[in-house]
């Protein structure tokens, strides 16, 4: 049963003592050893390398054409044509590397082009960028002093997670999506100091919708300011694709916005925008913006192409979401448990890792690749399925036959097991 698969995986031998008889501090368990369990029984899922892409996109894997059911580009830009030629174009212009951070030497004219345009797009004053969506979470931890006090929904993004905790102030969580268990929580810590709170606006495993609005009731309730972090939201949610805050109607109503330039926009990078107040303390003062080398110039132009596209292509958005309908709908067509996604981020969830291991194996060698995950990255273990506008019907028919046919092998995981508790 499940158990025993857990024990198994637990029981992993791991040299534990160095020479001098004190513990080795790279003797751990991880995700090496839910690896070397995978590995075992065939199932090879990590760190795989892609080779390239053809003109039908498909990715090539150990040769083989796949459909990526498991990548964050979901309005198909990162091999945009316009995206990549204005790539080449800074790289010609400014070199590979800008070579220091922003505060000094690091800054060009493409970052301050890009940030007004965010800010602009977004409805907010003010935008900063990071070089990496989780460095703009980690710059949290610059609004957080000694008397200060951050809530955070219990499925935040490991990002958040962090700048909350490198924050000097006190963290806390709350139930997930529960908006009345933040008010319990914020009533009992009050306190002189001031109150964040924090949410991811699409949860990037599950694809489920953080209650902004009734976050932003609860927040206004005892004077918290709201930052929420729309990786997976920017560019799929609301009427121009703004994300979470345009489609709950709060663009007027957010204390910040973070967004990463690495999934709709095709590129990489990270953003924080709200009040230009705001944006200047963390621009001022968090370590992860001040001590890194900046975004570079071809990820910086790629993202500024790929914003263009994004505001003149609407449809690309319309396309993600039909795509994303007929996953969804296919595999509770199937009998599959895509629960509680409402959005193009579909979870398949199996009752133990090694289960969903040998769905994902059986998938990858039918020509389709998810993403494998389970506690703690998430809730359950599951395979995370996603559509982009780079696909087609017929890419999502594919995954479609490849779930029947593994299922028609491997059985149906159970749809109708109620959720554990968070
Ligand atoms: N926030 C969320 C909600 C995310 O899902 C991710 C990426 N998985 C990040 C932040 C980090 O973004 P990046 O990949 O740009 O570092």
């Amino acid at each position: 049963g499940s158990n025993d698969k857990a024990d198994e995986m637990a029981s992993v031998p791991t040299e534990s003592t160095t020479s001098h008889g004190g513990a080795d501090p790279f003797a751990k368990n991880g995700l090496h050893d839910i690896e070397a369990v995978l590995k075992s029984r065939g199932v090879d899922a990590f760190y795989r390398a892609v080779q390239g892409w053809t003109e039908d996109g498909y990715a090539l894997l150990d040769g083989r054409k796949v459909v990526m059911a498991g990548s964050n580009d979901y309005l198909g830009l990162s091999r945009h044509p316009r995206v990549l030629a204005a790539a080449v174009e800074a790289i010609g212009r400014y070199g590979a590397s800008v070579s220091g951070s922003r505060a000094l030497n690091g800054t060009i004219e493409l970052h301050e082009t890009l940030e007004a345009r965010l800010a602009r797009f977004l409805g907010q004053e003010a935008a900063a960028l990071a070089t990496t969506g989780f460095q703009a979470g980690l710059a949290l931890s610059a609004a957080l002093g000694r008397d200060d006090v951050a809530f955070g929904d219990i499925r935040n993004h490991a990002s958040l997670v962090d700048g909350m905790r490198m924050g000097l102030g006190t963290v806390r969580s709350y139930r997930h999506r529960d908006p009345d268990h933040l008010r319990q929580r914020l009533r009992a810590a009050a306190g002189p100091g001031g109150r964040l709170v924090v949410t991811d606006g699409v949860f990037s495993m599950e694809g489920d919708v953080a209650p902004l609005r009734a976050l932003r009731e609860v927040a206004d309730e005892s004077g918290a300011r709201l930052i929420v972090d729309s990786a997976h939201d920017f560019g799929v949610l609301g009427r121009s694709g703004a994300g979470l805050t345009e489609s709950a109607g709060l663009t007027d109503r957010i204390d910040l916005i973070i967004v990463t330039m690495s999934k709709a926009l095709g590129s990489t990078g990270g953003v924080i925008a709200g009040p230009a107040a705001n944006v200047r303390q963390l621009r001022y003062n968090a370590r992860s913006l001040l001590f890194s080398a900046a975004l570079p110039p071809a990820s910086t132009a790629a993202a500024l192409a790929a914003l263009d596209v994004l505001e003149a292509e609407p449809e690309r958005r319309d396309r993600l979401h039909r795509l994303g309908r007929l996953l969804h709908d296919g595999l509770r067509a199937m009998g599959f448990d895509t629960r509680p996604s409402t959005t193009p981020i579909v979870p398949v969830t199996f009752p133990d890792v090694p289960t969903a291991g040998a769905f994902w194996a059986g998938l990858c060698e039918a020509g389709v690749i998810t993403n494998l995950s389970g506690p703690p990255a998430a809730k359950r273990a599951m395979l995370r399925v996603t559509v982009t506008a780079a696909h087609d019907t017929p890419h999502v028919e594919h995954v479609l036959r490849a779930f029947s046919a593994v299922a028609d092998r491997l059985g149906t995981p159970r749809a109708d097991e109620p959720l554990p508790p968070v």
